[in-house]
């Protein structure tokens, strides 16, 4: 398929997992592709690795900046998906520690749409995709504050949605459940008992299993796509189902 064929792209956190899954399939469907990131040493061709922190305004004006003159002066898509995990209830973490947090998960969106929009409006084709997660729609222990920030950016995305409408750019997010990804692999390097956590984590999936990082890029890309022209304001479960079903235990 090559919906993207001449749409250039933009993907924070876009050296690693779902960032650069989605990164690889935009640029495999036909988009010219640059990446922002922390650390995008990583970042191979035909990826255009732009190094930025989205927690600093100055970084992200000057990476977009750099990124949009080396895909030629255009941009059609943002993918705001970089983002920080935080564990414990409302009780473990402290103010700088909320701050932190949302400062990558809420704000880093706010820059960067901030910096992209003015490109986004020249565009035929323009749209923002947001990575939030099931956090923002079910209740998760231990999730307090991650929980609060994707809750924010379905709010954000939705507020987008209607602001940016009427200049033809759309604005949507997905809301994956727990997907294989190198943050997750830290999460599990960290447990008591990595295999029980893991476990855990693909047995509160009605699937059975984690979410691969090219589900939810498949998701990201079809919200993005020019072929998705009457999708705006909405978020897109990749979950497998733990959002929506309820199943009864397996008969034994
Ligand atoms: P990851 O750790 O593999 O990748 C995140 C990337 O973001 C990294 O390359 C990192 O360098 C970059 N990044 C972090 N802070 C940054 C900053 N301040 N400035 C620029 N770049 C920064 O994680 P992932 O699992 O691919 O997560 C990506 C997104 O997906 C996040 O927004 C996360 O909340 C969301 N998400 C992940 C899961 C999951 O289970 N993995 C589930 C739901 C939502």
């Amino acid at each position: 398929m090559s919906d993207f064929e001449g749409l250039k792209a933009l993907v924070t956190g876009g050296a690693s997992g779902i960032g650069l899954a989605t990164a690889r399939l935009l640029a495999e469907r036909g988009a010219t592709v640059a990446v922002l990131d922390l650390d995008p040493s990583s970042v191979d061709e035909p990826l255009l690795g732009h190094r930025a922190d989205v927690t600093d305004d100055t970084s992200v004006r000057e990476a977009v900046a750099a990124a949009v003159a080396g895909l030629g002066g255009r941009l059609d898509v943002l993918v705001g998906n970089a983002g920080v995990g935080a564990q414990g209830t409302v009780e473990d973490n402290d103010d700088a520690e909320w701050h932190r947090v949302f400062d990558v998960n809420v704000l880093g969106m706010v820059r960067t749409a901030r910096a992209c929009l003015p490109h986004l409006r020249r565009s035929a084709h323009a749209a923002i995709v947001h990575t939030c997660s099931v956090a923002a729609t079910a209740g998760l222990p231990q999730r307090a504050l991650y929980s609060a920030t994707k809750g924010a950016v379905l709010s954000l995305t939705l507020a987008m949605a209607a602001d940016h409408i009427r200049e033809g750019i759309r604005v949507n997010c997905v809301t994956p459940g727990t997907a294989d990804t190198p943050w997750i692999g830290r999460l599990l390097d960290a447990a008591d008992d990595p295999a029980a956590e893991r476990a855990a984590l693909e047995a509160r999936q009605p699937a059975g299993r984690l979410v691969t990082a090219a589900e939810v890029a498949g998701a990201i890309a079809y919200l993005a796509s020019p072929l998705s022209g009457a999708t705006t304001g909405t978020s897109l479960a990749v979950d497998g189902g733990m959002q929506g079903l309820r199943l009864r235990p397996e008969a034994r």
